[in-house]
């Protein structure tokens, strides 16, 4: 975190071959100042970085952002990003095309003629792909909370209960517990709704033998966790049991294989080819992975197409499921932390199969 980075956004700016960046992606600017605020835009240039802010962030701004920054409060983002842009003759800048609205890249070009402006693609992402010890504690503390709602929400997981019922007292546990917010709507999907990989919570009321998927996570200090159980009520069919050890042994294979250089497409391999195996290679449609830090959602994904490797202080999660057309799914997700000579699960919930 804070632009002790800089030497890499040197990188970056050398191989999209410009002389300044434009961050506009606010998780991006979290990252690199310290900003927790919602607005702003930070210009890179080789001599250091200028946020622009509005007068509402300031003095936020002045408290927060660390670094070789200067920060200046803007009253129209547009024009005045582009007189500074223009003063110090700069010639093409990159920008986050994956963030930038469209509106406002056509409003900076109509103002930045003869500056170029270069789509930085996933550079500036990629950044954020290995997090630092500071950036672990943080993911623990989401990790931990979560755990710990979960634990008091266990109870209440029964017959007769809502979906929505478990949901809301489980959003309510981990705000209470020390959540800032939740990493995504926490999901709750029973019986054969529970075969909508993201069914939303609904009205269905809980039912001796269901599957009940509970995909959910914290927000803490601007850092997530994401973690799904498959819990059974009551008891479980011969068949959804045999379905629950496939994902299992999937989610473990895939977990085993995580070290420093394996490839994430071979991750994502270790758990595709042994649900395939056992018959329910049609029912697996989705990544295995994906990572996890200021965006609950972010790189490196864990899919057969994933370029790029694992390398030691990655977080990511690994999260097979089978999903039937209306007899019910299973989902295992656990977030690893890549080490030295494998991989560590943050995680902390047990993945054996539970009746409860
Ligand atoms: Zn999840
Ligand atoms: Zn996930």
């Amino acid at each position: 975190m804070v632009i002790n980075n800089f030497s890499s956004l040197k990188d970056v700016m050398r191989s999209a071959r410009c002389d300044a960046i434009l961050i506009t992606c606010i998780e991006n600017i979290r990252y690199l100042t310290g900003f927790t605020g919602s607005s702003g835009v930070l210009l890179i240039t080789d001599n250091g970085g200028i946020f622009f802010t509005d007068s509402r962030y300031t003095e936020q701004a002045g408290k927060e952002v660390k670094g070789k920054v200067k920060i200046r409060e803007y009253k129209k983002q547009v024009p005045e990003l582009s007189a500074a842009v223009i003063g110090a003759r700069l010639k093409k800048v990159g920008f986050e095309d994956s963030d930038l609205t469209f509106q406002v890249y056509q409003a900076l070009k109509k103002e930045l003629k003869g500056v170029k402006l270069a789509p930085l693609k996933d550079r500036l992402t990629l950044l954020r792909g290995v997090k630092s010890k500071g950036e672990l504690r943080l993911i623990s503390g989401a990790v931990d909370i979560a755990y710990k709602a979960f634990e008091k929400l266990l109870p209440s997981v029964k017959p007769g209960k809502r979906e929505d019922d478990l949901a809301v007292e489980l959003e309510y546990l981990m705000r209470k517990g020390g959540a800032e917010g939740l990493s995504f709507d926490v999901i709750v999907a029973s019986g054969g709704r529970s075969a909508l990989p993201h069914g939303r919570a609904g009205d269905r009321l809980l039912k001796m033998g269901d599957p009940v998927v509970i995909d959910f996570g914290a927000r803490y200090k601007g850092y997530h966790s994401d973690e799904t159980i498959t819990l059974f009520i009551g008891k479980a069919s011969e068949r959804l049991a045999r379905i629950y050890h496939t994902v299992k042994e999937a989610h473990d294979r895939a977990i085993d294989v995580v070290r420093p250089g394996v490839r994430f497409s071979d991750i994502d391999k270790a758990a595709r080819w042994f649900i395939k195996k056992a018959g329910y290679g049609d029912y697996f449609g989705h990544g295995t992975g994906h990572g996890v830090g200021l965006n609950v959602h972010e790189g490196p994904s864990i899919s057969p197409n994933s370029k790029g490797v694992a390398e030691e202080g990655m977080v990511f999660t690994i999260e097979p499921g089978i999903y039937i057309p209306k007899a019910g799914g299973v989902r295992i997700e656990d977030m690893v932390v890549v080490t030295k000579n494998g991989c560590r699960v943050l995680t902390r919930i047990p993945k054996e199969m539970t009746i409860i």
